[in-house]
């Protein structure tokens, strides 16, 4: 068992280099080491044929390498694939590949459970374990990559953090994997390639703004009145539209790079004029688009679909104010794969 032995994945590549030099090696053997952990995916020290017996057994006394495990896999009739991951603490996250023509996106988990409370999402049940670590966010990623080439006949084209947990109160593990996933030294993909998706955190919006993140940014939004926000997602009244509006014109200024805003319309709770009104006016603040999401019921009777005219009237109201709005199909259904089902059913 790990006992009191540390995750050699914890480290960076300099502390790995000077862990050799420490130990009257040269800092080289942290590089070959390196690439072995991150872009060859080594599962064990004995996986590193390039590096000596005993350097090996040393570092079999010193490290663990903890590597996730898919545990289950259950495939969509559409094709969604949806893995119950397990952690090395014995913890289940998931994660799913979502397959289409043009693309395969991996929607994955940054948190076990969550400690938000949003009513409509099935997570939300789960009370939040802890966060996950940069490794097992990039595991994920590197098991979808594997499934899509295996059954798609390609690699992963695309990530959404938009799994279990809420990425934004991880954000320094959440950006340590990507920066993996980004490295060349990783799997290099383009951070473009990339959505951190976040009921909205202000305090962090500005600070991933400041570090000049490269990835793309989604809000959840789902009503852009305060009340109806709070009443559904009540850690907005910790943080509420105004300071969320705010911090949103500060990455725009500092990023240029436009927000995506997700929105469910439920019926009798958002599907008035006035709330799409409202978010109308919201979305005048700062350059964006919305993506209207269906909704996966999670045996709440409070929340049904909204109707359709309700739908096509948010999408008149926007197209007439100029503003993108694209409506999007959920995937995976059948097995609890959704958006917002996610809650370790089996
Ligand atoms: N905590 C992050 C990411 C996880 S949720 C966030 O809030 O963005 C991913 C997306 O699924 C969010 O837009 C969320 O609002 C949406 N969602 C949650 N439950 C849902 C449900 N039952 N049906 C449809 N979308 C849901």
């Amino acid at each position: 068992m790990a006992g009191s032995k540390k995750d050699i994945r914890a480290l960076t590549k300099d502390q790995l280099r000077d862990f050799f030099v420490k130990e009257g090696d040269k800092a080289f053997r942290g590089n070959q080491v390196y690439e072995w952990l991150w872009s060859k995916g080594a599962h064990t020290f004995e996986d590193m044929t390039n590096i000596s017996k005993e350097t090996r057994n040393m570092l079999e006394d010193h490290f663990v390498i903890n590597h996730i495990k898919v545990d289950t896999i259950q495939r969509s009739s559409d094709g969604t694939i949806k893995n119950a991951v397990k952690l090395h603490d014995g913890l289940i996250v998931e994660s799913v590949l979502i397959p289409t023509e043009a693309r395969t996106t991996a929607c994955v988990s940054s948190q076990v459970g969550c400690s938000l409370d949003c009513k409509f999402c099935a997570t939300s049940r789960l009370k939040r374990m802890r966060n996950l670590n940069p490794d097992e966010i990039y595991d994920q990623v590197v098991a979808i990559d594997k499934e899509s080439r295996l059954y798609f006949n390609k690699p992963l084209s695309n990530i959404v953090f938009m799994g279990m947990g809420e990425p934004l109160m991880n954000y320094n593990n959440v950006i340590k994997a990507i920066d993996k996933i980004t490295d060349k030294e990783g799997l290099g993909m383009s951070p473009k390639r990339i959505v951190v998706s976040t009921s909205g955190v202000p305090k962090i919006i500005k600070k991933m703004a400041d570090d000049g993140v490269k990835f793309n940014l989604a809000v959840s939004l789902h009503s852009a009145i305060d009340e109806v926000r709070t009443s559904i997602m009540p850690f907005n009244a910790t943080f509420p539209l105004k300071d969320l509006k705010e911090s949103l014109e500060y990455w725009y200024e500092k990023t240029k790079s436009k927000i995506t805003y997700e929105y469910v319309v439920w019926d009798g709770i958002n599907d008035s004029q006035k709330d799409i009104d409202a978010l109308v006016q919201f979305c005048k603040y700062v350059p964006c688009k919305v993506n209207i999401i269906e909704y996966n019921p999670i045996d709440d009777g409070r929340f049904q679909q909204a109707k359709n005219i309700a739908i096509e009237n948010y999408i008149y109201h926007l197209e007439k104010n100029r503003i993108v709005v694209n409506v999007r199909r959920s995937r995976g259904k059948d097995i609890d794969a959704a958006c917002g089902q996610l809650a370790n059913k089996s």
